[in-house]
């Protein structure tokens, strides 16, 4: 008898035990399209030559590694503020934004999860139907009842708007809204600019707190155009959480570099949440670590860096576009009788495929192929070597 005899063994995580089962495979034509991570047309993960260049100009002035302050890197809090709100946007200028450095977008998610936990332990949180699978666990465990908002309709190949606008104007006032800024993953759909418009006025009317996931800021329509919807939620005078992750968009995802910024409704009032954010973190993991943030500051803050990466964010942009469409033409060429052009409409890293589980299964078990269970594929795992094979696997199990 141990103490931990009567220790469960916990699920394995869908996505990364995928991954498992993916690197065990002795398929040679095997294809990843489970995890979301943006991988180049050579199939090799990007280091980008914006982080490059900044880690090589902090290397050419070698610093020693003290503590950062609990909330991190002001020079990176502050580029953030401004990429998130915009630098000369009132909310910034004003003061009444509170930004702390985070471990990725998830960190930041959770460090907004347990301040909201204190602050009204009642809340229940929805997540949309579907989420990324992490929202569900991580308001689940800092103490909160997670339900959903309907989103997808698989039927319309879209976004059940009217079902989504009902769940809101449902939910109690002080209801935690969990909304994806941009790139709706798993889907791949986009509410439209007018369709956030009745979203925000839902929100407002009904009292409840928004917090916004923006984990693909660029990979949609572009880094402005992305961050529209956070504009729309300031237009209407609202305070609310944004969760920042530059995993994908620096390629930086082993960094955790992220970011929970809270609008506030005065500059005095961001000051007091931000110190409890503070205490958030000093009594989880005390300060963040100084790479990631070092070298993203360094980036956003350099003008050079920050054209560069741009530029090297719109081309990954550019290249998924190119893949989308390059599925739907070789799911065509392969037979595929069925209008997929749909996926060309889906938006950032994702299509959810309409694939079934049996279907997803078989694409696994016969081809190598890995997508989630549900049918999402990563179409930013696709280039021009591995697309017709994926094709033609699809093109097979669809056709039974
Ligand atoms: N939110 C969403 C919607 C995501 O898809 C992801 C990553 O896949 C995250 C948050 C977490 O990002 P990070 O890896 O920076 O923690």
């Amino acid at each position: 008898m141990s103490l931990f005899s009567a220790v469960a063994m916990a699920p394995r995580d869908p996505i990364l035990g995928l991954n498992e089962q993916y690197a065990a495979d002795t398929n040679p034509q095997k294809v990843n399209l489970g995890v979301g991570v943006y991988f180049d047309d050579n199939g090799k993960l990007p280091l980008l030559q914006c982080v490059q260049a900044a880690e090589k100009a902090l290397m050419d002035t070698p610093t020693a590694r003290g503590y950062l302050p609990i909330d991190g890197i002001a020079a990176y809090d502050n580029a953030v503020k401004a990429l998130v709100f915009g630098a000369d946007a009132e909310p910034v200028t004003s003061g009444r934004v509170a930004t702390v450095q985070a471990l990725g977008g998830t960190g930041g998610l959770k460090i907004g999860a347990d301040f909201l936990k204190k602050l009204n332990p009642d809340a229940k949180v929805l997540i949309s139907d579907p989420s990324w699978e992490n929202h569900r666990a991580l308001f689940t465990n800092a103490g909160f009842t997670v339900e959903t908002y309907a989103y997808y309709d698989a039927a319309k190949r879209g976004v059940n708007f009217d079902g989504m606008l009902d769940s809101l104007n449902a939910a109690a006032p002080g209801t935690i809204v969990v909304l994806h800024a941009c790139c709706h993953n798993p889907t791949g759909y986009d509410i439209t600019p007018a369709q956030w418009d009745q979203v925000v006025a839902a929100v407002k009317a009904k009292a409840l707190v928004p917090f916004l996931d923006m984990a693909y800021q660029g990979f949609g329509h572009g880094i402005q155009e992305d961050g529209a919807a956070i504009q729309k939620f300031v237009a209407a005078g609202l305070t609310f959480f944004v969760s920042t992750s530059f995993s994908k968009s620096f390629s930086l995802y082993g960094e955790r570099v992220g970011a929970l910024s809270v609008l506030c409704q005065d500059k005095e009032e961001a000051a007091r949440v931000l110190s409890q954010l503070k205490i958030t973190i000093r009594t989880n993991y005390s300060n963040p670590p100084t790479h990631g943030g070092a070298v993203v500051a360094k980036v956003l803050n350099t003008p050079a860096l920050r054209q560069q990466w741009e530029e090297e964010l719109g081309a990954m942009r550019v290249r998924i576009k190119e893949m989308r469409q390059a599925l739907v033409d070789g799911l065509k060429a392969a037979g595929v009788q069925q209008d997929m052009s749909f996926m060309t409409q889906q938006i950032g890293m994702f299509s959810y495929s309409g694939l079934n589980k049996d279907q997803m299964l078989r694409l696994r078990s016969e081809f190598g192929v890995y997508g989630t269970d549900t049918g999402r594929i990563c179409v930013a795992a696709l280039n021009r070597q591995n697309v017709g094979y994926v094709c033609q696997a699809i093109a097979k199990v669809m056709q039974g």
